[in-house]
């Protein structure tokens, strides 16, 4: 994993989001010890997450995923992530305000530079 803190951030807001969508939305074991632990789905897509940003050919230079030009993350991936910014995006700005705007003013970059070649998978 790259080691910028921008891209750390990155993934702390990606893990944020989906954590806070699987605890509200999918079906959780009632146990206080599984509390953390993600549906089989939510983790998946964050391991995929993961590896898509480690990917990415913009690194640190990079928008945000949903404003990217090359939309690296597959089909099915990409609704599933996308569904979970609908729902958690807006509220990311209550509940963790500097992650929440930070990540708008990542969104607000319009041209990338790009430090990689791209490598689909
Ligand atoms: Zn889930």
């Amino acid at each position: 994993m790259s080691t910028h803190p921008r891209m750390r951030r990155e993934l702390a807001t990606i893990e944020i989001m989906i954590r806070r969508y699987c605890s509200e939305n999918h079906q959780r074991p009632q146990d206080d010890h599984d509390r953390e632990q993600l549906c089989p789905d939510c983790s998946e897509l964050l391991a995929y997450a993961r590896k898509r940003l480690q990917a990415c050919p913009f690194q640190e230079g990079k928008t945000t995923c949903g404003k990217c030009s090359i939309h690296c993350y597959k089909p099915q991936m990409r609704e599933k992530i996308r569904k979970i910014m609908r729902h958690i995006g807006p509220k990311m700005l209550l509940t963790n305000p500097r992650l929440g705007i930070l990540h708008m003013i990542d969104g607000l970059r319009k041209k990338p530079v790009q430090k990689r070649t791209v490598s689909a998978k």
